[in-house]
């Protein structure tokens, strides 16, 4: 007979398939005697977490249980996606536990950013999609900035209860739980621990708070809305930005166009001459244009001149358009997953992304 093969870590059945996914161990590990997943293998042996991504039925379950559960969740979005990585529903599913919201990756943010205005913005858009979070932080898990003062928060707002923490995939939880653990000394083997999340097939990463309660690590979610599920990991990596970014200023006659590699553009439309100051990763090549010629140049140069994307280009959705009014007060055009541009004068502009990826206004933050 067949059966399952299980973690003797936290139980779940191993496939030798995918190493992104739940319950990976290589072919070559199957012959011990004790089998181990990937994530238990590294969480035991050099005190890390490892980031899997679970089903959107999974992650529903989870959902379900977090309702049912008293305790706080912590839920993690990525401030340079933050509607890419925002979990949609999760407001329908937290009960009346308290919420906080992390915006991580605070070190890409240019420099003249004023960190309140942008916690202003995001607990606005919270309220606009239906969450209401007792607070905002703005953190950079990878350099360790902003952690102790949530970690406080944490404490506040848990009153003895466990603690949840919720993100889609890449936007930092696991550089975030692994931030913690070091910050508060995790180096005994036995400081992490995984549990079964009942109800589904899920481990998650169970840190002991020192009052008998826990922190809990849910799987993070894929948002197949993201413009990083549209590109290559090696594209992803140019459109991420890695430093802090630098601002890019062109001033825009009526009708031009701008061209983030193949990704987004922007059409100024009309308004007189205007400046647009653009905030995106450093690598990503700006081409400018006639808006007459847009359509054309797109058609015929995007996976070429216009990239990424590159490879995948056949599989790329197509750009959908959104029309703009700037009135008096200057705004940025929000790129999810990409960044954003400000533009600072009065005047019509169309924005346009991948089928999916959103596009928003805000107040300018600069
Ligand atoms: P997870 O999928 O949510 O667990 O995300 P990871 O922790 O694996 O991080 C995803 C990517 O974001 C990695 O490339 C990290 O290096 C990067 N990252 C995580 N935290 C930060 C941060 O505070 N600043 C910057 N610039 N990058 C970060």
């Amino acid at each position: 007979i067949e059966r399952d093969l299980i973690c003797s870590g936290c139980g779940v059945k191993v496939q030798t398939e995918n190493k992104e996914e739940l319950g990976f161990v290589p072919k070559s590990a199957l012959e011990k005697d004790i089998l181990i997943c990937q994530r238990c293998f590294r969480l035991k042996h050099y005190n890390e977490v490892q980031d899997v991504s679970l089903t959107d039925d999974d992650f529903l379950k989870i959902l379900n249980e977090l309702g049912k559960r008293d305790a706080l969740i912590v839920k993690i979005v990525d401030i340079f996606d933050f509607n890419g990585s925002w979990l949609p529903g999760l407001h329908r599913f937290v009960g009346g536990n308290k919420v906080l919201l992390v915006g991580n990756k605070v070190d890409l943010l240019p420099k003249g950013l004023n960190h309140n205005k942008l916690i202003n913005w995001m607990k606005y858009s919270s309220k606009e999609l239906g969450l209401k979070p007792e607070d905002v932080f703005l953190i950079s898990a990878e350099k360790r900035k902003g952690i102790l003062e949530l970690a406080d928060a944490i404490e506040h707002f848990r009153q003895k209860k466990d603690v949840y923490v919720v993100g889609c995939t890449n936007v930092g939880k696991s550089t975030f739980i692994n931030g913690l653990i070091s910050e508060f000394g995790g180096d005994e083997e036995q400081f992490i621990t995984t549990s079964h999340f009942p109800g589904t097939t899920l481990d998650m990463i169970d840190i002991p708070l020192d009052d008998g309660s826990s922190l809990f690590d849910t799987p993070g979610i894929i948002n197949h809305h993201q413009m990083a599920h549209f590109v290559t990991k090696k594209e992803l990596k140019t459109i991420t930005p890695k430093k802090e970014i630098k601002a890019k200023v062109f001033q825009l006659n009526e009708e031009q166009t701008l061209f983030f590699g193949g990704l987004a553009r922007l059409d100024y439309i009309s308004g007189g001459r205007n400046s647009l100051v653009c905030y995106v990763s450093n690598e990503i090549n700006i081409h400018r244009t006639k808006l007459e010629k847009a359509d054309d140049l797109y058609k015929n140069h995007v996976g070429d001149m216009l990239q990424p994307p590159g490879k995948g280009v056949e599989n790329f959705p197509p750009l959908v358009r959104h029309e703009f009014k700037v009135n008096e007060e200057k705004i940025d055009i929000v790129f999810s997953g990409l960044g954003w541009v400000t533009v600072e004068q009065k005047g019509i502009v169309a924005a346009y992304a991948p089928k999916g990826v959103a596009v928003s206004v805000r107040k300018a933050l600069i």
